[in-house]
């Protein structure tokens, strides 16, 4: 599997005229090798590919890394670096300095000046470029993390009640995930209540949850390193016809999103879809982010779905679709689901986690 990527990898490397690539970013690094230690580097020529790492992490290598040659890193994955290039006679490699520290990056730019001929040149996003477009395997790994946060939807109705705090629905949750299988929790898990729910990043707080608030959950779980990202919003008692109305006016632009949604769309005529049903009904100022992003190793990663996005759509993307409307002093609503473009161009729906306005 990670032989098809190393593939695509060097294909991309020879449009851009890249000798070799040396990755370093922590999900790009685990996506070309299947290693999933937390230091390393992948570097990747037009026809071999090797994980650098220290003594601490030869064994893992060997166990997960099957195609990829090793290098025991020297002092410095510099020095290392740079013995592979003059033994490959190198003449342009590719570096991730978005993932790089100043120092590091520096390092690697300072190369050029004790190796004759050689070009080090910013390639960051190439690999992420690849990661857009899930396989299989990857699709069925970000759908088990999306069973798992709809169990916890399911799990969290029983919980929620007038009294308990933001940070005690948000921990209860949490254990939940993991209890199901979840490694990790995808990001700090957002619990937004009554007015909080104005916030569209309010992470869980002390404030306790009060009867006739409207509350957003907004979490996800890490699977095999791979994120969901689910958002409902309840209302606990009976919701008022405000509430209600606004509720009812962010799901019917979600719904409108989700089966409108289409391979070869931009992401700002995918933002649009929701939006301009927003703006008709005075809430296009409350929709105050952009539709949706990227989701996979990362829980925020290319395509973009937002006003100012050019990212093309593609078959193999998984994208969230999460429309919301705030009302500072009143609350806010917003639902997210995760969506996957099937080979065939299609839209499939993730997450299940039902969206009729719930009242506890
Ligand atoms: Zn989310
Ligand atoms: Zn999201």
């Amino acid at each position: 599997m990670t032989e098809q990527r190393i593939k695509n990898l060097q294909a991309l490397l020879s449009d851009q005229g890249l000798d070799a690539m040396l990755v370093s970013s922590p999900e790009n690094r685990r996506y070309l090798s299947g290693f999933t230690g937390s230091a390393g580097s992948v570097l990747v020529t037009a026809n071999r590919a090797w994980m650098i790492v220290d003594f601490r992490y030869l064994e893992q290598v060997q166990m997960q890394c099957k195609g990829l040659d090793v290098i025991r890193q020297g002092d410095t994955v510099v020095d290392t670096l740079r013995s592979v290039i003059e033994q490959e006679h190198l003449s342009s490699v590719g570096i991730e300095d978005h993932a790089l520290s100043h120092r590091d990056a520096g390092h690697f730019l300072n190369l050029e000046k004790t190796v004759t001929n050689l070009r080090v040149v910013s390639a960051g996003g190439l690999v992420e470029q690849l990661r857009t477009r899930k396989d299989t395997g990857e699709v069925d790994t970000i759908r088990k993390a999306a069973q798992i946060a709809d169990a916890g939807f399911e799990h969290i109705l029983g919980v929620i009640r007038p009294g308990i705090t933001e940070i005690e629905v948000a921990f209860e949750l949490e254990t939940f995930l993991r209890r199901q299988g979840a490694s990790h929790i995808a990001f700090d898990t957002i619990v937004a209540s009554g007015w909080r729910g104005a916030w569209p990043h309010g992470v869980a707080s002390d404030k306790p949850l009060a009867s006739g608030e409207l509350v957003t959950l907004d979490f996800g779980a890490v699977v095999d390193g791979y994120c969901s990202d689910i958002t409902r919003t309840v209302c606990i008692g009976e919701p008022t016809s405000e509430q209600r109305s606004l509720y009812d006016h962010v799901l019917e632009s979600q719904v409108r999103a989700l089966h409108a949604l289409r391979v070869g769309m931009t992401g700002r005529e995918a933002d649009a879809l929701a939006r301009s049903y927003l703006s008709d009904h005075g809430l296009g100022e409350a929709f105050g982010h952009s539709l949706g992003h990227g989701l996979g190793l990362e829980v925020h990663e290319a395509p973009r779905l937002s006003k100012v996005s050019d990212d093309i759509l593609t078959e193999g993307m998984v994208v969230t679709v999460e429309p919301g409307a705030y009302l500072p002093g009143f609350g806010g609503v917003r639902i997210e689901d995760d969506v996957w473009f099937r080979p065939d161009g299609t839209v499939e729906i993730l997450t299940h986690a039902p969206k009729e306005l719930i009242s506890l």
